[in-house]
């Protein structure tokens, strides 16, 4: 038995190295592809109740030197424990303005709102405020056209803290959408305190929606408690005709999914744009 642990235990140490050096691995690779400017964001289209694009989603991929582009999913946590999320976040942020502003030159894409992602670590820098204000007098940028999704777990977090940041940001203008909702612990209590725009419905509650009577009572409250809140709402992760006409009919008039756009490279979006939006 003796040995046996010995073996557990210097297996378990084996394992835990391993672990650890593909930690250190892929931080360092990502590092490197930061320096290299291997990351590039891809464009994913909103569409209104009439299917006309009304603007985009920024995801960030990372595109290896091979061409593989890799998931934010297996990269963005890592980049959140290492800080290397600020650097990230800092450059998306930058690229989102630079294209809104190049769309604000064209009347075909001026009114387009460009979303991005917002990590905890970003939002609660002290200076994130003056950044976002600063990227947007830069460029120039109209603040409305650009829209922060933050996540249920983020407000939470120290809430009199959010009220502050998102009031201070609010004032320059800028839209907030809460990002992955119903997904947390969210109550109209709390809800009702924050500066919001927009409320996006979590891809959980829309895959099913055609089959799951829970999703669809969950959907409908979720618009419901939007209205009440007087804030837009947005579906994520609509792949299907039925998906799309079953949250019509539950009062939703906002779409993001596969059914209308993948997420892709900027060339590719913009054609999408074009016919998206005659
Ligand atoms: P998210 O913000 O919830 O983004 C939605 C995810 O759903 C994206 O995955 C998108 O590609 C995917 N998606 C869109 N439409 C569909 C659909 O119809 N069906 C299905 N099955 N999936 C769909 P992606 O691009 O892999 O991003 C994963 C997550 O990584 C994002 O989830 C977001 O939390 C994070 N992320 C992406 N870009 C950034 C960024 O620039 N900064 C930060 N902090 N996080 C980011
Ligand atoms: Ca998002
Ligand atoms: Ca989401
Ligand atoms: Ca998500």
């Amino acid at each position: 038995a003796k040995q046996a642990g010995r073996n557990g235990m210097r297996f378990f140490d084996q394992r835990m190295q391993d672990t650890l050096s593909a930690r250190a691995q892929l931080e360092n690779e990502l590092r490197t592809a930061f320096d290299h400017q291997q990351f590039e964001l891809y464009y994913q289209g909103q569409v209104d109740a009439d299917g006309r694009a009304t603007g985009a989603e920024a995801l960030i991929r990372w595109i290896k030197p091979d061409g593989a582009s890799i998931s934010p999913a297996q990269f963005i946590p890592l980049a959140e424990e290492t800080g290397l999320i600020l650097l990230l976040g800092d450059w998306v942020l930058e690229q989102a303005c630079r294209q809104l502003r190049d769309w604000q030159h064209d009347a075909a894409t001026r009114e387009l709102v460009l979303s991005i992602n917002v990590s905890a670590k970003q939002f609660r820098q002290p200076d994130f405020c003056a950044r976002v204000r600063s990227a947007i007098e830069r460029y120039g940028i109209v603040p409305a056209r650009l829209k922060l999704e933050l996540t249920e777990g983020l407000l939470l977090d120290n809430i009199e803290d959010t009220i502050a940041s998102m009031t201070a940001l609010k004032a320059l203008g800028i839209k907030f959408s809460l990002d992955d909702f119903g997904t947390g612990y969210s109550s109209l209590q709390y809800l009702k305190r924050l500066p919001l725009d927009q409320l996006k419905i979590d891809q959980s509650f829309v895959r099913d929606l055609a089959s799951d009577p829970n999703d669809q009572a969950i959907v409908l409250t979720i618009i419901a408690m939007a209205r009440s809140l007087r804030l837009d709402v947005i579906a994520e992760g609509v792949e299907t005709q039925a998906q799309r006409q079953l949250l019509a009919e539950l009062g939703c008039d906002a779409y993001q999914g596969y059914l209308y756009s993948r997420p892709q490279p900027l060339p590719a979006f913009q054609s999408w744009l074009a016919e998206a939006s005659p």
